[in-house]
């Protein structure tokens, strides 16, 4: 595949329709926009990075970190991965075109029905059916599968070795992932998944069915202008009606209103930059006049979800990747997640837990024992560096993603011009406690020691992290309520109450999700996503299909481009 951003240059100052961010929210309005004949732009912050572009070595990932605290700036502003230290929480987001897409595991599965029936929603998106029919779309373009090898992998075997032993049983979870060569919806031919479990290091093999891959072709295949290294810092009112989208190129360096910085226009403006990115630019739009709801910044959630590790299991894992191509031959590790399991409880939602054995991205493997020997806490782990991570001590660390629920009681304000988030008491969360629990009785069963937090010691401190947040607009009846209404259109600041919205300003991606999901969210936010179009579309009369698009098929790979 070629790249689908385009140079600078050929940017028109008015547009049908501006969306910002290219994540799943984006993805999907710029695909479904495009397709019902408007002219769309797209503006992501972060880079084009092609399949087999991946940082596959360590030097390379190093510089794909962005990492911003009160006091902490290091690494660009396009880099790969954003972490944001908080005073409460931590967050992890990716940045780039394609957004979080590009370096998640992939995991897609739907909340159940009690996450939905919560009175926290308003009462259409249990009610109308066509967040139904969101999920449909999401699952025709995604293709979430389950690996139809998964038992085989070591990893799943442990898990389900240990899960068993306490009563509950593995499965194969959907991810999106093609285990078999095909041609996707978009049109891109995309190869087979080698299993080489990189997924969350980039998939440098074009098989994980990123929004990349998938939506972001769509749009370009059907007009849609796309722009990357360009950060949205607020939107405003035009004077003749419409919106004007502030923003400036990012390209490497500090972003400030004086590095070419610029104006756009459109009477339709998606802010998709994700939970933290839509949050900040309305936070600031507030700031600059704009009138909006007082929930704005509320309800953030972690989704109850962390990533915890185990070390010293009896038998090799095999849970770091190997890479594309790999790093050593002969090791099959399997996607970055192939095994999951379910703790149920039909009494109490906030009980259930989701717990899933994931894998470190290979270009990790070389500093795997630098860091988790700060804390002493990894006897071996020097012998590992002479041997090997795929021979030695760390073929027996385990990682894992668990997701449950929390009680969306985190809250972003501007501080300084800076996205902060106040959670006071987050660590005290009642979910991490029954996590920690649950993956300390697995890891022992499987004769290791629970490493909650290796990097305890470092910059990160003692704070939860997550990588699924959630919610900053989330959706509510009314302004007294929420910042967007259930077709996800932003509230005006009017009366107490008031269900009036902005005209033709949108929050499409997870920042309206108001609650936690209990699972991982991007199927959830894709769905509701193709929900707020099909809205759209009735709104104003537009008819698009979501057919597969037409057309000469594209190969998913950069033309020339080996992983390093
Ligand atoms: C390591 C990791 C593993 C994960 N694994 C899973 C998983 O297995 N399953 C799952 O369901 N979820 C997973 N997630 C979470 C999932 O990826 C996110 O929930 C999802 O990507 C959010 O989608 P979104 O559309 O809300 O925003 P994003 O995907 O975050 O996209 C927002 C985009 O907007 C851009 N942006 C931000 N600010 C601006 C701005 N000011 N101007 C222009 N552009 C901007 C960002 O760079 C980004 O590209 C994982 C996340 C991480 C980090
Ligand atoms: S396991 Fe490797 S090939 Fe398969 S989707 Fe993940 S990164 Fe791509």
């Amino acid at each position: 595949m070629t790249r689908l951003s385009r140079p600078l240059s050929s940017m028109q100052r008015r547009y049908d329709v501006i969306v910002v961010g290219s994540g799943y929210g984006g993805g999907v309005s710029a695909s479904r926009l495009a397709r019902a004949g408007k002219r769309v732009a797209v503006l992501e912050r972060g880079r084009e990075i092609l399949t087999g572009e991946f940082p596959a070595r360590f030097p390379d990932l190093k510089n794909d970190f962005q990492v911003r605290g009160r006091h902490v700036k290091m690494g660009p502003d396009t880099a790969l991965y954003d972490v944001r230290l908080g005073v409460d929480m931590h967050v992890l987001v990716g940045c780039g075109l394609g957004g979080g897409s590009l370096v998640n595991a992939g995991v897609s599965l739907r909340p159940e029905p009690r996450v939905f029936a919560d009175e926290i929603w308003p009462g259409q998106i249990a009610q109308d059916g066509v967040l139904e029919e969101g999920f449909r779309r999401a699952e025709r373009w995604l293709r979430p599968a389950s690996d139809p090898r998964a038992a085989e992998m070591t990893k799943y075997a442990v898990l389900a070795a240990a899960g068993h032993a306490l009563g509950h049983e593995t499965v194969a979870p959907r991810v999106a992932v093609s285990f078999a060569a095909n041609t996707n919806p978009a049109g891109i031919v995309q190869p087979a998944c080698t299993r080489c479990g990189d997924c969350c290091g980039g998939c440098n093999v074009g098989a994980k069915n990123t929004v990349a891959l998938t939506y972001l072709p769509d749009a370009h295949r059907h007009g849609a202008h796309i722009f990357t290294e360009i950060a949205v810092r607020r939107v405003a009112r035009a004077a003749g009606g419409g919106w004007h989208v502030h923003a400036v190129a990012t390209r490497g360096a500090v972003a400030t209103e004086e590095t070419a910085s610029f104006v756009l226009e459109a009477p339709v403006i998606v802010l998709a930059a994700g939970t933290l990115g839509s949050t900040e630019i309305l936070l600031r739009s507030r700031d600059g006049g704009l009138p909006l709801s007082d929930r704005l910044g509320e309800r953030f959630s972690a989704n109850g979800d962390i990533i915890a590790f185990g070390y010293g299991a009896k038998t090799p894992v095999n849970a770091v990747g190997v890479g594309h191509p790999p790093k050593v031959e002969g090791l099959e590790i399997g996607a970055a997640v192939s095994g999951q399991l379910e703790i149920r409880d039909a009494r109490n939602l906030a009980h259930e837990i989701t717990v899933q054995e994931g894998v470190l991205p290979s270009a990790l493997a070389p500093v795997l024992p630098v860091l988790f020997l700060p804390n002493g806490r990894l006897l071996g782990a020097l012998q590992s560096l002479i041997s090997g991570v795929y021979r030695g001590p760390f073929a027996s660390l385990q990682t894992f993603f668990a997701v449950s629920h929390d009680s969306a009681s985190g809250r972003f304000e501007l501080e300084d011009d800076r996205l902060a988030l106040a959670w006071p008491g987050a660590k005290d969360e009642s979910v991490y406690a029954r996590l920690d629990a649950i993956l300390e009785a697995l890891v022992k069963e499987s004769g290791g020691d629970y490493v909650k937090n290796p990097l305890a010691g470092t910059v990160m401190g003692h704070q939860p992290a997550t990588a699924h947040p959630l919610g900053g607009c989330a959706m509510g009846r009314g302004r007294s309520d929420g910042v967007v209404n259930h077709k996800c259109q932003v509230f005006d600041g009017g009366a107490r109450g008031s269900t009036a919205v902005h005209e033709g300003l949108y929050v499409i991606d997870g920042a309206v999700i108001p609650r936690s999901l209990g699972v991982n969210p991007l199927l959830t936010i894709t769905a509701l996503s193709e929900r707020a179009m099909i809205h759209f579309a009735a709104d104003h009369a537009l008819r698009f299909d979501v057919g597969a698009a037409q057309g000469k098929p594209v190969p998913a790979t950069a033309p020339g481009a080996v992983a390093a």
